[in-house]
């Protein structure tokens, strides 16, 4: 019985073993590079590929899939002179942050005092943001998003501002397509519910 896994386990090994010299042959064959070109590493980032390889990092770096997780960064609509901030400084990502590691200043109207829903400051401890994504999940506004961005060590405590926090909308669509066309049409779906329903209003 014992011999039989062991036999199995090694029968594993070893097609693992054949496989990644014959995608290395079948490769050099063809007259194609499986390292050092965007052939190569599509193929290695696909399901297709076969074997062990070696990641060349940081020549070469995997396609990442599009829900992989790093750090969160806020998203902005409009051209880069004239952000629209979507977050409202509702706070509720500095709620759910389990490490607690979101901390936000809202921004109060000059004259009257009131509160104005955009951020003044807002800052995320990347040292200890655990990338759970919480923040991201339970924004109301999808105003947060999970970033792709991953080589972000430092010698200096990683303390993000508003400013660097930010990016376009158009980024997001890049690296998220899938959940950025989900999260635009529900949110146009919201708008256009929104409108009617006041339109309805105005007309009774
Ligand atoms: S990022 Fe989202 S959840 Fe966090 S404060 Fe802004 S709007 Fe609220
Ligand atoms: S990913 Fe998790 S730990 Fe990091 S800021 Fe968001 S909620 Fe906090």
């Amino acid at each position: 019985m014992y011999g039989k896994g062991i036999l199995k386990g090694l029968g594993v090994t070893l097609k693992r073993f054949r496989d990644t010299y014959l995608d290395d042959i079948v490769w050099w064959l063809r007259g194609k590079k499986r390292y050092y070109s965007e052939e190569g590493i599509r193929h290695r980032s696909s399901k297709n590929t076969r074997g062990i390889f070696t990641v060349q990092y940081p020549e070469e770096q995997l396609i990442l899939p599009e829900e992989f997780r790093y750090i969160p960064f806020l998203v902005y609509d409009g051209p880069q002179d004239k952000k629209e901030i979507r977050c409202t400084s509702c706070g509720i990502c500095a709620k759910v942050c389990p490490p607690q590691c979101i901390w936000i200043v809202r921004t109060n109207h000059p004259q009257t005092g009131k509160p104005v829903p955009e951020p003044k400051e807002f800052y995320i401890d990347m040292d200890v943001c655990m990338n759970c994504g919480f923040c991201a999940e339970y924004c109301p506004f999808d105003a947060i998003i999970m970033d792709h961005e991953f080589a972000v060590a430092s010698y200096n405590r990683n303390v993000y501002d508003l400013e660097k926090l930010l990016k376009p909308a158009s980024y997001y669509q890049d690296i998220r397509p899938l959940n950025y066309k989900k999260n635009d049409d529900e949110r146009k779906a919201k708008e256009a519910a929104k409108a009617a329903k006041a339109e309805s209003a105005a007309a009774a």
